[in-house]
């Protein structure tokens, strides 16, 4: 570099991202951010990084841990500290005029990643470390091995080795691919917002608890409906209102809706949005030696291969739809006796599996309801649990905001009553937030720059209306104690490197410790803290808790086949070559129905989790071929529950060894070589299949 740049030279200083927020841990000031500042310091952001890292590569001193390693950590922080705090606030609370910067900003921000390590002068950098390595001039510590080596095949996954053609396309198609995923989870939250189901005569709610309807109704006025109810869709395909809803025609209409999001026309369809995405990504795999995208993809996670994924998938799903053929049965029967000759579709999949719950275990959604109110649940059992396990104690802090009123911010003290954190969580469902729930990390926490974290959960509960409290469903229980396990995650990381930092791990490892902390829901010292009636303040009945334990097997057909089905559809995209993937939009419905059938898991009363068209995870998200990532760590998951269990469970003990061997660790080595140290052993599969009623010979 001739001419060293002012790097903020162009950023107005009083923009509120020219330096660290010197809010309580660097907590940014949401209220003084304008859309307008955003397209500014991610320009400013990407000259800076770029600069910093050629000084880096032009370094004329021989390569060393600071000068490389650690430099390459500290680089970048005005573009971590923007891009952070915007993807947040796009995925919770969007607007045309941040969509508008988002489908600006993605392409460009992938041709800054692009700029950086497709420049042979980062790989000769890494690799003359690497040869100081070998010869011993230079000594790493484990995590700066660690990253190195991650460095090194980072770059080299990348495509840094290939011809400069190469190069130019790969770059092109880099572009293009970020802005169809930002154009993809555009259009669906759109479509997902539009197809939600308008109601306006209430007979037709019958069977809807009345928290339900209240909400319904909040739900159309908040959309300018002077009357009527209007049930917003969830991203998943089975709809949380056909466990209630006792007309059959409603739950058709509702289901319907659901199913048919992107590929009913219209400017919303994304059926030409995903048939183009796996195209390009195919494309891109051959052009880096790959066979398809998936295997590209593969490599980078503990599985290493699709076939290894392919064996795993092909395991489960036969036992998975035996089991649910079997619940259908059941629940077929429970239809009949009321419409004498029908056969069971999929909107009638919830309400009977309700029924059949209810008569098997006498407990189903509505009688729960009651005694899982939010804040008991929040309080006393997600905070609880991670109280007892961790020391970790909770405060909210009043005093500190988050981008919209429902969000709330409470500090979080680590057991000698040190500051360790702030957690941030936004329970409720609006139109300007992207469906599902997920956890971002707004500050990642670094002992490098002293950064501590600053981590965020969000949900899409539907809003009672004002002065109600929030009754949760049981999935919404869980749904809770899973995204405040990658919080934990995110919260209790102690690494010195940032891109090492809490979730930074292989995509079909980080589902691991989230749900693992599902198991304290239905933990009996939890559960009996938290499950307690909303109005009476009664604990829920010793029976009931006795029975939502032996009844959470009933239900694990659908779940597993329904989840099965979607990875399988991940893969089916992400298997091809570019020849091999349909050109027509018309054909993305034959080609997701034959991918079933050949896997041998197309059962039409449990369609997929997520259909190709609102697939965000694989078509928006970061799971593009990575979907199985779930059901993958879920070995890990199972396995490790026996190891709390075979030590006593819940006791500070344990919590202390999982948090020291897995959780603070991050990303800082292999993670497998954690879990080992964890178990003492190599993962194993029987617990999961056990859970997951998979072991039983089918009858
Ligand atoms: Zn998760």
């Amino acid at each position: 570099m001739s001419d060293r740049p002012d790097l903020t030279a162009h950023l107005d200083e009083a923009t509120p991202f020219a330096a660290a927020s010197t809010l309580p841990y660097a907590l940014p000031d949401f209220a003084a951010v304008r859309p307008e500042h955003y397209l500014p310091a991610f320009e400013a952001g990407m000259a800076e990084h770029r600069a910093q890292v050629a000084a880096i590569t032009a370094d004329p001193e021989p390569a060393t841990e600071e000068n490389t390693l650690v430099a390459l950590e500290r680089a970048g922080r005005l573009l971590t500290r923007v891009a952070l705090e915007f993807f947040n606030r796009t995925s919770a609370h969007t607007s045309p005029e941040l969509d508008a910067v988002e489908a600006e900003v993605a392409p460009r921000l992938a041709a800054h990643r692009d700029a950086i390590y497709l420049d042979p002068a980062l790989a000769a950098r890494l690799d003359a470390l690497d040869a100081r390595v070998s010869a011993g001039e230079v000594v790493l510590g484990p995590d700066a091995a660690w990253l190195l080596h991650t460095l090194r095949k980072d770059v080299r996954r990348a495509g840094v080795a290939l011809p400069e053609e190469a190069k130019a396309e790969l770059r092109e198609l880099n572009g293009r691919i970020t802005t169809l995923e930002t154009s993809f989870g555009q259009a669906l939250l759109a479509e997902t917002n539009d197809a939600a189901l308008l109601v306006t005569d209430e007979a037709e709610l019958e069977g809807l608890a009345p928290e339900s309807v209240a909400a319904a109704r909040a739900a159309a006025a908040g959309r300018g409906h002077e009357t009527g109810w209007l049930l917003e869709l969830q991203l998943y395909s089975q709809q949380p209102a056909l466990a209630a809803l006792r007309r059959r025609d409603v739950r058709e209409r509702l289901h319907l809706a659901s199913v048919t999001r992107g590929l009913r026309g219209g400017e919303h369809d994304t059926r030409a949005l995903l048939l183009e995405l796996a195209r390009l990504r195919a494309r891109r795999a051959r052009l880096l030696g790959y066979a398809h995208h998936a295997a590209y993809v593969a490599v980078d996670g503990t599985a290493r291969t699709t076939e290894a994924v392919n064996a795993m998938l092909g395991r489960l799903a036969p036992a998975a739809v035996a089991n649910a053929r079997k619940e259908a049965a059941a629940l077929e029967q429970a239809l009949r006796a009321e419409e004498p000759g029908a056969t069971l579709e999929a909107w009638d999949w919830s309400l009977y599996a309700e029924r059949v719950r209810q008569e098997r275990f006498a407990l189903d959604d509505a009688l729960l309801r009651p005694y899982l109110e939010l804040e008991r649940v929040l309080r006393d059992g997600v905070f609880f649990a991670a109280e007892r396990l961790y020391g970790l104690t909770f405060a909210r802090r009043e005093d500190l905001h988050g981008y919209h009123p429902d969000v709330r911010v409470y500090e979080v003290f680590d057991a000698d009553s040190s500051g360790l954190g702030l957690f941030l969580v936004d329970f409720y469902q609006r139109e300007s937030k992207h469906r599902g729930a997920w956890m971002n990390e707004i500050v990642a926490q670094n002992r490098l720059l002293g950064e501590r974290p600053v981590i965020m959960n969000n949900h899409n509960i539907p809003k009672p209306p004002a002065g109600e409290p929030t009754l949760l469903t049981w999935d919404e229980v869980e749904t809770l104690f899973h995204e405040f396990g990658h919080a934990l995650h995110g919260l209790l990381s102690d690494v010195r490197f940032p891109s090492q930092s809490g979730t930074e791990v292989p995509r079909d490892f980080v589902e691991f410790p989230s749900q693992v902390n599902e198991i304290w829901a239905l933990d009996p010292e939890v559960l009996g803290r938290y499950a307690v009636h909303h109005e009476t303040g009664e604990p829920m009945p010793a029976e009931w808790v006795e029975k939502l334990v032996v009844s959470q097997l009933w239900g694990e057909g659908f779940k597993t086949t329904e989840y099965l089905a979607a990875a399988i559809l991940d893969q089916a995209w992400h298997q091809r070559t570019e020849d091999e993937l349909p050109r027509d939009v018309a054909e993305v419905e034959a080609f997701e129905q034959r991918a079933l059938e050949e896997a041998g898991i197309a059962f039409a009363p449990v369609p997929p989790r997520y259909r190709s068209t609102y697939f965000q995870h694989i078509f928006a998200g970061g799971y593009s071929a990575g979907y199985y990532g779930y059901i993958w760590s879920e070995v890990l998951d199972a396995d490790t529950v026996e190891w709390f269990r075979e030590n006593g469970g819940l006791r500070r003990e344990n919590g202390d060894a999982f948090r020291r061997l897995l959780l603070s660790r991050g990303g800082s080595m292999d993670v497998m070589d954690a879990f080992r140290e964890l178990r003492g052993r190599d993962p194993e599969i029987g617990p999961l299949l056990t859970r997951r009623g998979l072991d039983a010979p089918a009858d």
